[in-house]
């Protein structure tokens, strides 16, 4: 196992009627904004549940935050805190919400000229952000307990990640009946989402760190017994909801990825697809995951074996054989869930390669994944394997 730090303070609150909480949870003098995306959380009651659970307290709304958020939007958000002197952020929505107000949060200390700065550095350049909390109404993304956040830049086209120490939500309330009004496609986008997030931390090279890669298999294994009944169920079923919504935060919360290599070249690959022709986060993901784990099934040979054992029940055949059908099980779950897995299933051709490659280019990524050796030429291959 390698070296690791593991330090989340993100306080979680689980379960049926658990938005109640917010009366103690947030501090009693605080001055609050509640920032939400678009009209879902007034729709479901969500809103109306927040407002009464804070009860006293000074509030105000932002609402208007977009699937991939906006870093023009956000600096909306900024210019409202500041002026309207707000101490506390709650973020009610799925991981574009809660990543936004990672991003606001900073941004309304940030003393440089333009906030875009953190995100050119990563967020290296945080130096304090304003305490935040969540409701989380989306399992997907795990952002409700990790401190990193994706920001669009509409104007550069650029969609680029950021995290650090400051940006932790001081607590997250999840509670399961939450998903109840999602549409299918979006419990779809979280079930992909939280299973790449698991490989891109799971399927790299081994260092002998099995009780990781057991928590890993678990999470996968997970989402892939409750992946189609999600889909099928004629009435939402609490538990698998409640499962579903655990497994996406324990996917991305640092728990998994700690001591092990990790990869992020789906991830950083996808974030072009989505800023270029916004497409679906987990969509993009979708589409280029078998495509590089076939590009790179030399260097993650042992791990794809155990990978297709161990989550997928194959044991007969050679390696090679066996590796080929693990990617082709990992595709066809995708498509089981309604989601397209090649550029083509989206209306993208060939022609659209070369502007990711040089976007790639453009933000340093050019040498990504787990042995760094994700160069451009490489993400071409798997673009073009992608069509
Ligand atoms: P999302 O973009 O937050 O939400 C997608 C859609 O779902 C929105 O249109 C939203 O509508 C709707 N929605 C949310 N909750 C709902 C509910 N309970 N009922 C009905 N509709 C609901 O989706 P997401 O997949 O959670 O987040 C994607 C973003 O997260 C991407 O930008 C991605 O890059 C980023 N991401 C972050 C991390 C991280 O670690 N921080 C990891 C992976 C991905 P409204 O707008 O009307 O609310
Ligand atoms: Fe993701």
């Amino acid at each position: 196992m390698l070296n690791f730090d593991f330090h989340n303070p993100t306080h979680i609150v689980f379960g049926k009627g658990r938005v109640a909480d917010l009366a103690t949870l947030v501090p009693a003098a605080a001055k609050v904004l509640i920032l939400v995306g678009g009209a879902s959380a007034e729709k479901t009651g969500t809103l109306a549940e927040v407002r009464a659970a804070l009860g006293e307290r000074q509030h105000a709304t932002f609402s208007g935050i977009e699937p991939n958020p906006s870093y023009e939007t956000s600096m909306k958000a900024v210019a409202q805190i500041r002026a309207g002197g707000f101490d506390f952020l709650l973020a009610v929505g799925g991981g574009s919400v809660i990543d936004a107000v990672k991003f606001i949060a900073a941004a309304v200390h940030f003393e440089g000229e333009d906030a875009w700065a953190i995100l050119e550095k990563r967020g290296r350049n945080i130096t304090q952000a304003v305490p935040f909390g969540a409701v989380l109404t989306l399992p997907a993304t795990g952002s409700e307990m990790n401190n990193g956040g994706v920001i669009t830049h509409r104007g550069k086209g650029a969609k680029l990640a950021f995290s650090s120490v400051h940006t932790y939500p001081v607590f997250s309330v999840l509670d399961p009946t939450k998903t109840y009004t999602l549409p299918p496609q979006q419990l779809a986008n979280g079930v992909v989402d939280a299973f790449v997030h698991t490989v891109e931390q799971y399927l790299t090279y081994p260092v002998n760190a099995p009780v990781q890669d057991r928590f890993a298999e678990g999470i996968l294994q997970t989402l892939i017994e409750i992946g189609p009944r999600l889909l099928t169920a004629p009435e939402p079923v609490y538990d698998d909801r409640a499962n579903l919504m655990w497994a996406a935060t324990m996917a991305l919360n640092g728990l998994i990825g700690a001591g092990v290599p990790q990869d992020w070249a789906t991830h950083m690959i996808g974030h072009e697809l989505t800023a270029l022709h916004n497409i679906d986060h987990a969509r993009t993901l979708a589409i280029v995951l078998p495509a590089l784990l076939n590009e790179r099934r030399v260097p993650k040979r042992a791990k794809l074996l155990q990978f297709g054992e161990r989550v997928w029940g194959i044991t007969t055949g050679t390696d090679d054989e066996r590796i080929t059908a693990a990617i082709e099980r990992t595709r066809a779950f995708f498509e089981s869930m309604g989601i397209a897995t090649r550029l083509s299933g989206y209306g993208l051709g060939a022609d659209t390669i070369d502007t990711v490659v040089a976007q790639l280019e453009a933000h340093g990524m050019v040498q990504l994944g787990e042995q760094r050796e994700v160069t451009p030429a490489v993400s071409r291959r798997i673009l073009e394997a992608a069509l």
